[in-house]
């Protein structure tokens, strides 16, 4: 199958015969002047020889490669990729009686970049990136529901795509509609709120962490920073912890976490409490010792690479007010999801908040992102999600 055609410049076609998805505008020699935003492209080198077939944007990503050979990208495409990671899946073993939340779609990570679908349940909710997968939301709705126990898809998309394009995405159900908004996680219970929550409404991507968490609970003091919809306090409950509080700057968060516990555990218990505070304030005027296991997972400090000295000082200054007034014999479970900053950028980041605070400190455990968001190893830039857990006397 030909589409409108994109020829690079001479030597620009290196690092797609490396695989890598990406065509960057300034690699770009010749276009068709048809193409439009989101249209389908086969990408040429300099010579005439054929690289595959991508979605074209506007954007410094110009086309985002979905075959690395003359494949048509029509509805057998998409069904044979969507399979292809629902198989993967399968085998992770993330489809149980106890676990229904899961990324089925990670993007590069599963040969579909600009898709990101995410499944609770019945229900699969579906982000598109870029135009090309806006428009090719039908097929892949449908695409979805052929897999087994996915009846709903919910497509939104609203504020992924890039604004520029002018494509106006309604957020809605495009096959289906609300069956039951609980989730299930390692036998736990969440209320997953895709219609008004952050990304598709639950941070699926903490599930091991999670679990981890809740074998060093027993019997602590937790402070769960950055709650959100309260994932780590319930598994830190489940873990027998002697009281957690959740924090999170967002009203709404903080009820959404009150609601989860509420889903797992008796009214009588008793051993959580929520708080919404700005996570700085709530550090600074905590007291001395009060905690022996905190957890800081911020949202992403830098968005973009220009931020990222902004966000290492960020990552610094949060971490060093933890470790100064954690208790002695303390476990902090501490998170960087910014993609901008790597692993050891990180790790050099709360480094320095050690040093500062001259305790002593020691990994126990280097933490990242679980299998369900694999990264395409042609494609490095899918690595985001950073962790350490530390011992800290
Ligand atoms: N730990 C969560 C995900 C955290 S998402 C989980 O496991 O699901 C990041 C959260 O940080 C959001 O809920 C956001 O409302 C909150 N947040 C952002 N800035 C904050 C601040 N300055 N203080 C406290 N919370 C903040």
């Amino acid at each position: 199958m030909i589409y409108k055609s994109v020829t690079l410049k001479r030597g620009k076609e290196e690092s797609l015969q490396r695989l890598h998805p990406w065509v960057f505008s300034g690699a770009i020699a010749a276009a068709d002047d048809t193409i439009e935003e989101g249209d389908l492209v086969t990408v040429y080198a300099h010579d005439g020889t054929l690289i595959g077939n991508g979605h074209s944007q506007i954007g410094s990503i110009a086309v985002r490669m979905l075959t690395f050979d003359d494949t048509a990208i029509d509805e057998a495409f998409f069904e044979q990729r969507l399979n292809d990671a629902y198989k993967m899946r399968l085998s992770l073993g993330l489809q149980r009686e106890d676990n229904n939340a899961f990324r089925l779609v990670h993007g590069e990570g599963d040969f579909l970049p600009g898709l990101v679908v995410d499944v609770y349940g019945p229900t699969a909710v579906m982000q598109a990136h870029s135009p090309g997968m806006h428009f090719a939301r039908n097929i892949i709705a449908k695409g979805l529901t052929q897999l087994p126990g996915i009846r709903n898809v919910y497509y939104k998309s609203e504020t992924t795509l890039p604004y520029k394009a002018h494509l106006d995405p309604v957020n809605d159900y495009i096959i289906g509609g609300m069956e039951t908004d609980e989730a299930l996680e390692n036998g736990l219970r969440f209320h997953v709120d895709w219609l008004k929550g952050q990304k598709t409404g639950f941070f699926v991507d903490q599930r091991e962490n999670r679990r981890l968490l809740e074998q060093y609970s027993k019997g602590r003091k937790v402070l769960n920073m950055f709650c959100y919809t309260g994932g780590f306090s319930v598994y830190a409950l489940r873990g027998g912890a002697e009281l957690v509080h959740s924090v999170d700057s967002s009203a709404k968060a903080v009820r959404l976490t009150d609601d989860n516990v509420a889903l797992n555990f008796a009214p009588e218990d008793g051993r959580h409490q929520s708080f919404a505070e700005d996570a700085f304030k709530f550090l600074d005027n905590m007291e001395k010792d009060a905690y022996d296991l905190i957890i800081l997972d911020p949202p992403a400090f830098a968005k973009h690479k220009s931020a990222l000295r902004n966000a290492l000082v960020g990552y610094r200054r949060l971490n060093a007010k933890a470790l100064e007034k954690i208790a002695p014999g303390s476990i902090l479970f501490t998170f960087s999801c910014s993609q901008a900053v790597n692993k050891d950028q990180f790790r050099l980041a709360v480094f320095s908040a050690a040093a500062q605070t001259r305790r002593k400190v020691r990994i126990l455990h280097q933490l990242t992102q679980p299998a369900d968001h694999p990264i395409n190893i042609y494609h490095p830039e899918g690595e985001y999600l950073k962790g350490l857990v530390l011992y800290v006397e």
